[in-house]
């Protein structure tokens, strides 16, 4: 009972129990009234008769009549004498009876000579007494009726010696009991009914407000993410291959900045600025919403076609970046989109919502301002949660490997060391390579068992090479969250002692936008590690495109040119271009420049005259399994690559 109440919406629960509860207290009420207005009716008789027991009764009898039965002619004379008052009092019929209990007289003959003990009893204690019958006939009429028996004196002031018994119909007392408590009853029901009425509309009106503001964000007026989750139910029920809805998550990029720097009051006009320009935005078909924060979401349906969810992007991205003005300051804003289109992602609002949001995480990451979600790339889509967690299990499994790819000095062809290239050996997808999984490491914190594997995996490989007289230098790649960690200095202390290797046979890629993230604590990270002898390899360079002022700041060791434009050199002028300032940059900064992706003789060549120092790539040797290396650099031993001019 309690949980089908619980389904039924509030107002409705409360409009029907409080209808029941008024109405129990109507028919309560009106019981009440209606006993009470029977009261008065029956008492109202038994004055009747106690008046005409007074008058009647004493007047027309004599002490002599009591006695005994009176005889046929005297009851004739009474009936004569009587018959007017009774008709005129409504009354049906009489009984005397004497205070021996015997009737004396009766309207009706036949009873008299009749004994009734409790008669006597009566007219010996003097106290009245109402009875009622119910078709007994006494009266003739066959209806209810009320009997009254009254003790009375035939003399003045004298002793009780008789009881008279007036017979009343009940149908006209019934009657008045009726009228009076219909109209009570009527009053009572108007009233309770207007009570009702008003105390309805006062809960009815409170509640509607509180509906309201449950589902609405106060600070915009726009609904919030309670309604987007209930409207957005109606509006995705629809969608079809032929229905194409979208679900576009909009977060503000700098606005805890702004809200920091003018104030909360500022933060806020902000937002309600926003939520006015993206009101601009939308038909009125779709659904926008503010869930929170610099957070809004806008549902859009019935799209004609996928692409067009980048127009409405596009509109959005139009009207934020026109300047807000607050406080007397001008302020650019820009904002990340993430968008999940259904029914391909989804067809309820809560996995649009997540799936958004993923692809919003992208587009901040990347530096894309709108992307719209993309399973392959979800870390939580059931494929990729699968992947995590055979992930780590790999690593307690050492189902990890490392290849190995030499670099090469562009001038001598002298191997002057190996970079170092994790693979997975999955049990059931095969060989797979970093990029499938190592971006996966670094979202879900595997990445630090993945890097101390790898440098004691390298560093025990470096030491075995030495054991046999091959002291080839190793490269291991660090990731942004290993830079960053404090730890990262000791952990590999540790690794280069259990492999008894000095720093220098160790070298650390670190690429540059893992460097840009925060180059203060990068800086304090690396110098520990430069300290111990290790080399520093910028990885990647190029691709990031931010000041070069910190490159004269890190601890640097190598550069090494983004394989992109090493591969396009031949091909493209810039990347050529590119090349040579970098090899050029690299000299002026004292460091040594190597270029990966060298893939052909020709490219060779031309780092050659470019003076680069150091190759890698395809070109040369692809990663190899160690032993594989072994034999590669047992082969160039005995037959020298062919040096370029
Ligand atoms: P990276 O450090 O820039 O490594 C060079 C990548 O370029 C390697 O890809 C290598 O196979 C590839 N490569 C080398 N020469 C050529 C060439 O001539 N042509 C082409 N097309 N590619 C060439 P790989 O092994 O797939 O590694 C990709 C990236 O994964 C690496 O880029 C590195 O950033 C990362 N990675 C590899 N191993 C590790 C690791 O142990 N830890 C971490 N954190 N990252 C790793
Ligand atoms: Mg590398
Ligand atoms: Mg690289």
């Amino acid at each position: 009972m309690r949980r089908l109440l619980a389904r039924v919406p509030l107002l409705a629960r409360f409009s029907l129990l409080s209808l029941l509860m008024v109405a129990l207290i109507g028919l309560a009420v009106g019981v009440a009234l209606h006993l009470r207005v029977e009261h008065r009716a029956v008492k109202e008789a038994e004055r009747l008769a106690v008046a005409l027991a007074g008058t009647t009764g004493r007047w027309a009898l004599t002490p002599q009549d009591m006695a005994v039965p009176v005889d046929a002619e005297r009851a004739s004379q009474l009936d004569a004498e009587l018959s007017q008052p009774l008709e005129d009092a409504g009354v049906a019929a009489v009984k005397v009876f004497n205070d021996a209990g015997t009737v004396i007289y009766a309207t009706d003959h036949e009873l008299i000579g009749e004994q009734d003990p409790e008669a006597a009893a009566l007219a010996k204690s003097g106290t009245v007494k109402r009875e009622m019958g119910r078709g007994t006939g006494d009266d003739g009429s066959g209806g209810r009726t009320l009997s009254v028996y009254v003790p009375f004196s035939t003399a003045v002031r004298g002793p009780t010696d008789g009881v008279l018994e007036v017979y009343l119909p009940y149908a006209p007392v019934a009657a008045a009991i009726t009228h009076d408590t219909r109209i009570l009853v009527g009053l009572l029901a108007l009233g309770l009914l207007v009570l009702w009425a008003v105390l309805y509309r006062i809960v009815a009106t409170a509640s509607r407000r509180l509906h309201r503001q449950a589902r609405e964000d106060h600070l915009t007026g726009l609904p919030n993410r309670t309604e987007l989750h209930a409207a957005g139910r109606a509006l995705l029920a629809g969608t079809s291959e032929d229905r194409l809805a979208a679900l576009l998550l909009i977060d503000l990029d700098r606005f805890k900045e702004i809200n920091d720097t003018l104030g909360h009051e500022q933060g806020d006009a902000l937002l309600r600025e926003v939520a006015d320009r993206l009101r601009g935005v939308v038909r009125p078909a779709d659904l926008l919403a503010r869930l929170g924060g610099d957070e809004f979401a806008i549902l859009v349906t019935d799209l004609p076609h996928r692409g067009a969810t980048a127009e409405v992007a596009d509109r959005i991205g139009t009207a934020l970046r026109r300047p807000f003005h607050l406080a007397g300051v001008a302020l650019e804003l820009d904002a990340s989109i993430g968008i999940a289109l259904a029914p391909d992602h989804g067809t309820d609002v809560a996995t649009l919502l997540q799936r958004a949001d993923v692809a919003m995480d992208g587009a901040k990451r990347g530096g894309a301002r709108i992307e719209t979600y993309d399973r392959s790339r979800d870390p939580y889509s059931p494929e990729r949660l699968q992947l995590v967690a055979e992930l780590r299990r790999a690593i307690e499994r050492e189902e990890f490997v490392l290849h190995f790819q030499p670099k090469i000095a562009v001038a001598t062809g002298e191997v002057t060391g190996a970079e170092a290239l994790v693979r997975w050996e999955h049990p059931t997808r095969g060989l797979l390579g970093p990029v499938e999984f190592v971006p996966l490491a670094e979202r879900t914190g595997v990445i630090g068992a993945l890097t101390r594997w790898v440098l004691d995996a390298a560093l025990a490989q470096c030491a075995a090479w030495r054991e046999e007289g091959l002291e080839l230098p190793v490269a291991v790649n660090l990731s942004g969250t290993d830079v960053l960690d404090a730890g990262l200095a000791d952990m590999v202390a540790d690794a280069l002692q259990r492999a008894g290797l000095p720093g220098h046979l160790l070298a650390c890629e670190i690429s540059e936008h893992t460097v840009l993230a925060d180059p203060r604590r990068a800086a304090d990270s690396l110098a520990r590690l430069r300290g111990m002898g290790v080399r520093l390899s910028l990885d990647d360079f190029g691709q990031g495109q931010s000041s070069l002022s910190y490159l004269k700041r890190l601890p640097l060791d190598e550069l090494k040119i983004d394989r992109s434009f090493v591969m396009g050199m031949e091909a493209d002028a810039s990347d050529a271009a590119i090349v040579r300032a970098t090899i050029d940059l690299g000299r002026g900064l004292g460091l040594r420049v190597v270029a990966e992706g060298v893939e052909s003789d020709e490219v060779l060549a031309d780092l050659a005259a470019l003076s680069c120092d150091i190759a890698q790539g395809f070109g040369l040797s692809r990663p190899l399994p160690a032993a594989e290396l072994e034999a590669w650099l047992l082969g160039r031993a005995i037959a020298p690559a062919a040096q370029p001019a």
